[in-house]
């Protein structure tokens, strides 16, 4: 019995997502000492100890469910956003929480507008609801294009996702362009501002989702633990939305989508004010490091406000990554990000930065 011949048929169009080997097996594989792995924007700093701290604690509890409310979780963000509990959706990662938004208001009648290349699981999710897309080509090869994102909305659209910054460019729409943005969006239009990246801008001129929010807009905020929290493994992520709409994302998502542990690190994470800013710092520092390494050897780059960079190597991206990955660096390869002459790497700490930049040079300069 072949059982994809009698599954949802729509669901077969839906590219499997392809993950990397274990860092230990690439290492055992290819014989080497050390391995840098920067290909999936972790956070190489490290957690807050707090955090891991809190996860020890919760850890010899983990025979109990965890609790399905995620109450202090969602109390601690009230707080810290200046937001209604009611207001808050805590998902198993980001990830969760777009593919809830689809749930919920995505089906065979409406269409999803977003930007392509941008990040994958706006297609997967809406693809899962065999949702109609609208997949908007970037400007100026990195930048979303929020004049054609608006033009590209019908009376069928539901929802526009806009990653702020952009994964895999780590570029920036700035407040100006989106003001003119949300007043083109119609009536019944939702805004998905997907800022998992947040807390790494450095640019004054990058609007917080939430000001939109707390305006009244039809505007949903995403943020992650994932990224500049490290806590990427434990899977949290959370939005902010209209108390309407999360009451619908409460009804789908299952009764215990976050685990204790997560919950217990990602109160303390939030409480961490000198992990968030070493954090922050450590990724400017190694942010700079990379722009500037680039500028020396002549590549052209998308500049980052993100905890990555997209380079643009003029050549067959993927046979570079090959090479890079035999000399102990682990980056992403552009081809299945749509940049298929370009690297995404992700800012190590110096180590690890410095071992890209010298590989890199090695396997341009031969
Ligand atoms: C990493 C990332 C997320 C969040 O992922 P989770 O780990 O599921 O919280 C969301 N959006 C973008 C653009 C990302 O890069």
């Amino acid at each position: 019995m072949d059982w994809s011949k009698i599954a949802n048929q729509h669901l077969l169009e839906i590219s499997p997502y392809v993950p990397g080997k274990p860092v230990e097996e690439v290492q055992r594989e290819l014989g080497l000492d050390t391995v840098h792995k920067l290909a999936s924007n972790e956070n190489i700093l490290g957690p807050s100890p707090k955090a891991v701290e809190a996860i020890r604690n919760a850890a010899a509890q983990v025979n109990f469910y965890p609790d399905g409310s995620c109450y202090y979780l969602v109390d601690a963000l009230a707080k810290t956003h200046g937001v209604e509990p009611s207001q808050i959706v805590i998902g198993n990662g980001t990830d969760e929480v777009i593919r809830l938004l689809c749930n919920a208001l995505l089906g065979p009648d409406g269409n999803v507008v977003y930007a392509h290349p941008s990040f994958v699981m706006y297609k997967i999710s809406s693809m899962v609801m065999d949702a109609q897309r609208i997949e908007v080509p970037l400007k100026d090869t990195y930048t979303h294009d929020l004049d054609a994102l608006a033009a590209a909305v019908t009376d069928k659209t539901r929802m526009v996702f806009v990653c702020n910054p952009n994964n895999p460019t780590g570029t920036i729409v700035k407040k100006a362009a989106v003001d003119a943005f949300l007043d083109k969006l119609p009536q019944g239009v939702l805004a998905v501002f997907d800022e998992a990246y947040f807390e790494y801008v450095e640019d004054p001129e990058y609007p917080d989702s939430l000001d939109y929010f707390k305006a009244g807009r039809a505007v949903v905020c995403l943020r992650t633990f994932s990224k500049v929290y490290g806590l990427a493994g434990l899977r949290v992520g959370y939005g902010i939305m209209d108390s309407s709409l999360a009451g619908v994302l409460h009804r789908v998502r299952n009764p215990f989508n976050v685990n204790a542990l997560a919950q217990a690190a990602a109160v303390a994470a939030l409480g961490d004010a000198d992990h968030l800013a070493a954090a922050r710092k450590f990724n400017s520092d190694g942010k700079n490091y990379l722009h500037a390494e680039f500028d020396r050897m002549g590549l052209s780059y998308a500049a980052s406000e993100a905890n990555f960079v997209l380079v643009d190597i003029k050549r067959d991206a993927q046979a570079v990554f090959e090479t890079l990955l035999k000399k102990g660096v682990i980056v992403r390869p552009g081809k299945f990000l749509g940049f298929p002459t370009h690297l995404r790497v992700s800012i190590g700490d110096q180590a690890g930065n410095q071992a890209f930049i010298k590989a890199l040079e090695e396997i341009l300069g031969s």
